[in-house]
């Protein structure tokens, strides 16, 4: 360990790596750079926006059988989120990075041997790229700005400072391309990790989180919408973006002030079951609603469903899904399914068989997210199913994800929101789906006889289809 003296304060700064090139002094904030003649002061860092993560400056852990303590973090934002970096200490001197993008971590070390030949501006989600022995495809392409640093660094980095990064994923195997700097491509590879698998130690828990997490103190849960003054339930530092219940605007809340992206749209109101600021309390956690979107399939825009985004301190994210089959708890994989080919996703030894391809739209956001909604945004989503679980694929042209969903009692749903959640969808499909019903099952037991007997068995089904669909079909245009 080497010890400077600040040129900004003059208190004490440690460089615990020796691979460490600068340092956030903990005091004044002054940026000190370590080389071998002398220590050079950079000017001030920005301070970091504490945020949802429950790591932190000093948090331990181990990794494939080695300890290691987070020495330093530099937080990125990009127009849609942001994100933080920790550059972690190893007792035999490496170094790796530990990501947390909305509690979705992953581990990574540079490979200064891997040298990748693509190029930044040509990588896009679902990109395939054989590197380090396995295919990766690519999840995530953006251009980030470093907001703020803190602690030691491997590189110098200060406010505007832009990281151009892509990363890609094979199964839990993680893999980043920086291409940040002039030169050869930077390459860092690793896999999916979760905070229990690391034993992490010296967490910030879920009450530190709530009461530091935002730029907006002493406005925590609440503020008043920019546009329009109307009161806004959010997590500061937890979600990124809201939509003002009150007025649509558009609203940033990523940094210390508010931001409004774009004013309210006239939309015809979306009716939600669930209601934004609700808390529940699942597997032991206090998780609130914070945003509700509708979407429906481009191609038919009567499919529409609706998706609620919940935040449970220093657990993350889930959602709520609610379709015309039911409800559903979903899950962004941090480990990605195997997609052998476009029929078939693999994850854990379970096979699920594609049933559904379509391209999804937002008709319909309010509340807080994690990142920016925006009605009219679209992407790609192929939906595969193993019995009552069913996994789905989305892509923009930004990013790719997975998705694991499994069918939700109503009885859940009521229990943790109240009797009055309506099962009107769930428990009594239209008349005319029954309708429909009815007459496939009708034409599957007349099949036979209709291959085989005259063309009056086939005058009968006609009638008797007539007979229940007709009345279905005025009773749904009387609803
Ligand atoms: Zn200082
Ligand atoms: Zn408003």
């Amino acid at each position: 360990m080497q010890h400077v003296a600040c040129p900004g304060c003059g208190a004490q700064v440690e460089f615990k790596s020796p691979a460490s090139v600068m340092a956030v002094c903990e005091y004044c904030k002054t940026t000190v750079l370590k080389d071998a003649e002398s220590v050079q002061n950079l000017g001030k860092m920005a301070e970091v926006i504490e945020d949802y993560t429950p790591l932190q400056i000093g948090t331990s852990g181990v990794f494939e059988g080695r300890s290691f303590a987070l020495v330093g973090r530099i937080q990125l934002r990009y127009p849609d989120g942001f994100w933080n970096e920790w550059y972690a200490l190893f007792d035999d001197g490496q170094a790796g990075w530990l990501a947390d993008a909305s509690n979705q971590f992953t581990f990574t070390f540079e490979k200064p041997d891997i040298a990748p030949t693509v190029e930044f501006a040509q990588i896009r989600p679902g990109m395939t790229l054989a590197l380090a022995g396995d295919t990766f495809t690519a999840s995530d392409v953006r251009t980030a700005r470093c907001t703020a640093g803190q602690g030691e660094l491997p590189f110098k980095v200060g406010p505007g400072w832009e990281a151009r990064v892509a990363d890609f994923r094979c199964a839990a195997r993680f893999l980043t391309l920086d291409f940040s700097e002039e030169g050869p491509v930077r390459a860092y590879v690793g896999r999916a990790v979760t905070l229990a698998d690391l034993k992490a130690q010296l967490l910030r828990d879920a009450g530190e989180i709530s009461d530091t997490a935002g730029a907006l103190k002493g406005k925590v849960g609440q503020l008043a919408c920019p546009a329009c003054g109307s009161p806004v339930h959010y997590s500061p530092g937890m979600t990124s973006h809201f939509i003002c219940p009150s007025c649509h605007a558009s609203v940033d809340v990523s940094s210390s002030t508010a931001v409004v992206l774009a004013a309210g749209q006239k939309l015809a109101a979306a009716p939600f079951t669930l209601e934004l600021g609700t808390s529940i309390n699942v597997d032991g956690t206090s998780y609130t609603l914070l945003g509700a979107l509708r979407r429906a399939e481009v191609q038919d825009p009567s499919s529409s469903w609706s998706e609620y985004l919940l935040y449970g301190a220093g657990r993350g994210f889930i959602w709520l899904v609610e379709t015309s089959e039911g409800w559903q708890r979903t899950e962004v994989l941090n480990e990605w399914p195997a997609w052998p080919d476009a029929e078939h996703a693999q994850l854990q030894g379970r096979t699920y068989r594609r049933f559904a391809s379509y391209a999804a739209q937002v008709t319909y956001a309010l509340g807080a997210f994690n990142w920016r909604v925006a009605v009219g945004e679209t992407a790609q989503v192929a939906e595969f199913r193993d019995g009552q679980v069913t996994l789905a694929v989305e892509a923009t042209s930004e990013e790719m994800g997975w998705s694991r969903s499994r069918q939700l009692p109503l009885d859940q749903v009521r229990a943790w929101f109240g009797e009055s959640v309506h099962a009107e969808i769930h428990e009594h499909p239209s008349y005319r789906r029954t309708a429909r019903l009815i007459l496939i099952g009708l034409m599957v037991v007349n099949a036979i006889p209709l291959l085989l007997a005259t063309g009056s068995t086939f005058f009968f089904v006609i009638i008797a289809a007539l007979a229940i669909y007709l009345p279905a079909l005025i009773l749904d245009k009387m609803d």
